[in-house]
């Protein structure tokens, strides 16, 4: 894909709009979560079990490891390979309902065409070892982004229940 494309479908108006690997990480897990981020009103308590256990394992794993600079559009869990074919990574705790993560995972390998024209590959960790290979995919990307503004756009999605919730940090101001 040219970056013609990727800037024509990335730019609103004169000012581009600008989304994290974290807010396409929400995208996929719930979209009132993605918009509860968005608007910047999602309170994520540090002390949470599930937040808690995340930090941990994100040290023991690639606190020490090499890291690309994604700025503005986030940041990922660690880097290898070489300056211009690298490979980024990213830890999963679950073996299930990735979905999130390869998302984040595919905005990062974008991320790292646009800031600095490389064609880096993804590889997605995921609980007890297995690694799955993730590759680039801008189409879908730029779709997750348009959906991304679509929401920043709109009222808050009503919650409905789906397997997370009961993870979830913010299942208090949903549920109760
Ligand atoms: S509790 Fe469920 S519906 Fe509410 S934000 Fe969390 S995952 Fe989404």
């Amino acid at each position: 894909m040219s970056s013609q494309v990727r800037d024509d479908d990335y730019v609103t108006g004169s000012t581009e709009s600008i989304y994290t690997g974290k807010a396409v990480f929400y995208l996929y897990s719930c979209p009132v979560l993605a918009w509860l981020y968005l608007h910047g009103h999602l309170v994520v308590d540090p002390a949470q079990e599930y937040i808690r256990s995340g930090k941990d394992l994100d040290e023991s794993r690639f606190s020490n490891k090499r890291s690309l600079d994604l700025t503005p559009y986030g940041k990922c869990d660690w880097v290898t390979g070489t300056q211009t074919n690298p490979v980024i990574h990213e830890g999963s705790r679950s073996k299930f309902h990735n979905d999130p993560k390869r998302a984040q995972l595919r905005h990062y390998l974008w991320a790292a065409h646009k800031l600095y024209n490389i064609n880096a590959i993804g590889e997605l960790h995921l609980a007890k070892g297995p690694v799955e290979r993730i590759m680039p995919n801008d189409d879908m990307v730029i779709k997750d982004h348009q959906r991304l503004k679509d929401l920043l756009n709109s009222n808050m999605p009503e919650p409905r229940r789906i397997p997370i919730c009961s993870g979830c940090s913010n299942q208090d101001w949903c549920w109760r």
